[in-house]
């Protein structure tokens, strides 16, 4: 297994970029609740939103594993990963399952920044968690497929050029298996803006650039269809699942970061005569969150390497994210409570943190989700829904 203190050269080039966008910055953005530009824009001009790109198309070639250092590094380094990470998971989707015109066509231009592939659609307004009835239809009429439907919660469309969209081919009540029927595409977003899909920003907690998307009859080159019709369900639980490990990984990262800032005022806020992280009721806590992300830490690379080794890893990658948020939600907690009224001022970088980090005990899966999958599918229990 990997020890959790090795990539040290990753870890290294990445913190010196972040380096370059300290607290101020990334507090800057969230108060304009604006898109880090120049952030995203120097990590993909540096190679690292390529890393998961094989170098025969011009990425890094890296591995899930490094990928997810890449990810905790931002986030360790205060930023919020989640400007970009689509970037990062979407790629397996192609990469495992497009087929070989696809990823000549869209890979050497991610790879080199020309092109975005950050967004992901598949939640819905009426269905919620509950994917296989999403309602969105795609018809194939001739050379493309038709279109129609509605999505919510989509992040980064409005700074992507690409999407990856999974709609029902097949009505629910013509397939054997419920999780059969449904396709993946990828859209081109330009072209759709301007070919019946619109989308609606949705004003939130966080700075997270999210939409509802609609379609009304938006028209998709069949040649966009990822892999074979009706497979959809099957090969976006690939993508899912590298999308849990990365973001366990941002978890972690927010983690440390929030041990690392509550140590550091433990030690320097003075009140009765000596610094607060002397009381056993500070420290306490600060050491029980700090091992709570240790023990997170492990899963994370356990659910990256099985991923790499491409072995089943579903049951390790919800884990991983379950663990790493709740970790990280704990962090949270304590680092507040340690900065106590000062943990609410802007300034401290630390409401920011607490607020982003809230959101990974929400998406990409909600905490009871992750939870019956355990039951379910680890344990052998009967299914609850
Ligand atoms: C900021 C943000 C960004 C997002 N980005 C994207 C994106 O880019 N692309 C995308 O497709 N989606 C995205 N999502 C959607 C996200 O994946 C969903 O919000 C999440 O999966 C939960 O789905 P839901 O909101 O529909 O909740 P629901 O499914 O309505 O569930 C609501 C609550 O009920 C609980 N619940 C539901 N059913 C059960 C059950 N059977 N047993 C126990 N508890 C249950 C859930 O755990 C949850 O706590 C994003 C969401 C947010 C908030």
């Amino acid at each position: 297994m990997s020890n959790p203190h090795s990539h040290e050269e990753i870890r290294d080039a990445v913190r010196a970029l972040c380096a370059q966008f300290p607290d101020a910055y990334f507090r800057e953005v969230d108060a304009e609740r604006a898109y880090p530009e120049a952030f995203v824009e120097a990590l993909t001009r540096a190679g690292w939103m390529a890393a998961l790109i094989p170098e025969a198309y011009g990425g890094s070639g890296l591995s899930l594993v490094e990928a997810s250092v890449i990810m905790e590094e931002i986030n360790r380094a205060g930023g919020n990963s989640g400007a970009c990470h689509g970037q990062m998971y979407n790629m397996n989707t192609l990469m495992r399952h497009g087929s070989d015109a696809q990823k000549q066509r869209y890979l050497p231009k991610i790879a080199s920044g020309e092109l975005r592939l950050q967004s992901m659609a598949v939640t819905e307004p009426t269905t919620g968690t509950d994917t296989t009835q999403l309602k969105t239809r795609a018809v194939l009429c001739g050379d493309h497929y038709v279109v129609t439907g509605q999505k919510v919660w989509i992040s980064r469309i409005q700074h992507s050029d690409l999407m990856i969209l999974l709609a029902r081919t097949t009505p629910l009540g013509e397939v054997r298996k419920r999780s059969e029927g449904l396709s993946l595409f990828i859209v081109d977003v330009v072209d759709a803006l301007a070919n019946g899909m619109s989308i609606r920003p949705i004003d939130n907690m966080v700075n997270h650039e999210t939409n509802e998307v609609f379609f009304e009859e938006l028209k998709i080159p069949a040649e966009n269809l990822i892999g074979e019709e009706g497979k959809g369900f099957k090969y976006i639980l690939d993508g899912l699942n590298a999308e849990r490990t990365l973001i366990a990984a941002e978890c972690i990262g927010d983690g440390y970061w929030f041990i690392d800032r509550a140590s550091a005022y433990a030690k320097d806020r003075i009140v009765f005569g000596r610094p607060i992280g002397q009381n056993q009721g500070v420290q306490f806590p600060i050491a029980d969150a700090y091992m709570e992300i240790r023990a997170a830490d492990l899963m994370r690379f356990q659910a990256a390497e099985l991923f790499d080794a491409h072995q089943p890893c579903g049951a390790e990658a919800n884990m991983a994210k379950h663990l790493a948020a709740k970790a990280s939600w704990e962090a949270a907690n304590v680092c507040l409570q340690t900065h106590g009224g000062f943990g609410f001022a802007n300034e401290y970088d630390v409401e920011r943190k607490f607020r982003e980090t809230r959101l990974y005990q929400v998406a990409p899966i909600s905490t009871n989700l992750i939870l019956s999958y355990v039951a379910e599918h680890v344990l052998g229990l009967p299914r609850s829904f």
